[in-house]
């Protein structure tokens, strides 16, 4: 069986050992590899700068990962952020040319905008993005400036956190009697896998208020700020790393790293980036346009791309306008997702309605090109509900008899070896 070369580097980079757990290299190099697998990339090496300021380029593992990209052993670099390569815009520049000069493709889990686009590509686009960046620079070297401060774990001046009061006497936060509890519960819900757009839909129609005391004015974006702030395990940053401070942390680390699991699941399967277009499925995937449905409204669900570096994700999406209604918010599904959902549930109908006695052994000895061209005639309609986390599937009246008039296909040698 051909393998894939192992091709993809993952670089790291903290600035000096931190107690915490996030921001280690470790963290970053676990999310960077999760993104690798997500994308069936394989990784050659992985190189860790622990230790090691972003104000020069001159760190050993990076030299190690320079030298290795221009024997043309590496074609893709995945880093968490940006700022893990470098904080100067012209480093930046001058590792973009390196890479975009050996073909070097880069994937930014933080940041899809950076992420796998062409090396050409990307070199346009440095100019726009620069004007940006410069402006985080400013920002984290005012941030720098007032981290000797921070380093004492108390809170300088600043936003303060939703969830939080200031204390003008003692100069940190305490719980803010309101606040706390909505942030504890934003965290409990992220964490078992709710998605900041449908948070933000929870916030809204639960009449929360929010850091500007507003009601309805929650968004998935805001949300998720909030989501990865370490604030709320008790921490503060110093515009560099997190440290421990004197304030009463609002969720466990447990909970805290859940909804960063989640957070970065979401990431890897690309939120961001929706091309309105129509693709054929991929290989043997089911196509499920048409009998898909929207299990909150009850339309039908349609196509849309995802674009990550050179892959296009394929996603079901509940897009309807049909009876005046806007659709679902959150309501969307990456095609590999759906088509594996629907094949389990499909292998696994144990006892179907009488009716449909027989289906499971049909479709168990369909190939996948079979059951890719049949699915159409034995599927009424698939129904795939968020809030119930139920998928429904209706089959056609005439299932039965296209089951007997079909004889039933040979068994596969190659089952149960
Ligand atoms: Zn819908």
């Amino acid at each position: 069986m051909p393998q894939l070369e192992p091709d993809t580097a993952i670089y790291a980079r903290q600035s000096r050992t931190s107690r915490t757990s996030y921001s280690s290299c470790d963290a970053q190099v676990r999310i960077c590899w999760h993104l690798a697998s997500e994308l069936s990339y394989k990784v050659r090496d992985v190189y860790s700068d622990e230790g090691e300021s972003s104000e020069s380029l001159d760190r050993p593992q990076l030299t190690r990962l320079l030298a290795a990209i221009d024997a043309g052993e590496v074609r893709r670099l995945i880093v968490y952020s940006i700022d893990r390569l470098t904080r100067r815009l012209f480093h930046l520049q001058e590792l973009l040319e390196r890479f975009n000069r050996n073909d070097v493709e880069l994937l930014v889990v933080t940041d899809p905008r950076f992420g796998g686009a062409a090396a050409s590509r990307l070199m346009t686009n440095i100019v726009a993005a620069a004007s940006e960046f410069e402006i985080e620079m400013t920002r984290e070297r005012l941030s720098d400036a007032r981290a000797a401060l921070k380093r004492q774990g108390k809170r300088v001046a600043g936003r303060v956190p939703f969830g939080y009061r200031a204390d003008s006497v003692s100069k940190t936060l305490t719980r803010h009697p309101e606040q706390s509890p909505i942030a504890e519960q934003l965290f409990e819900l992220a964490s078992q896998g709710i998605k900041p757009s449908e948070l933000a839909d929870h916030a809204n129609s639960s009449q929360w208020r929010n850091h500007q005391n507003e009601t309805g004015r929650w968004t998935p974006r805001w949300i998720t700020k909030l989501l990865t702030n370490r604030v709320y395990i008790g921490e503060i940053s110093n515009g560099v790393s997190f440290l421990p401070s004197q304030h009463p942390p609002i969720v466990s680390s447990t909970v805290f790293d859940a909804v960063q699991q989640q957070l970065a699941n979401r990431i890897a399967r690309g939120s961001s980036g929706w091309k309105r277009e129509l693709i054929k499925p991929s290989n043997d995937e089911l196509e499920l346009l048409g009998i898909l449905y929207c299990g909150q409204c009850d339309r039908p669900m349609s196509t849309s791309v995802s674009i990550r570096g050179h892959i296009r994700y394929r996603y079901y999406r509940c897009r309807s306008h049909a009876g005046g209604r806007p659709p679902c918010r959150g309501v969307n599904i990456a095609a590999f997702e759906a088509d594996r959902l629907v094949k389990t549930v499909l292998s696994e109908l144990e006892e179907p309605e009488s009716n449909h006695s027989g289906f499971t052994m049909f479709w168990r000895g369909l190939t996948d090109q079979q059951r890719k061209e049949t699915l159409g005639e034995l599927i009424e309609r698939i129904s795939l509900s968020y809030s119930t986390k139920e998928l429904t599937i209706q089959f056609k009246v005439e299932l039965d008899s296209i089951i007997t008039q079909r004889s039933p296909p040979e068994p596969i040698e190659k089952q149960g070896r």
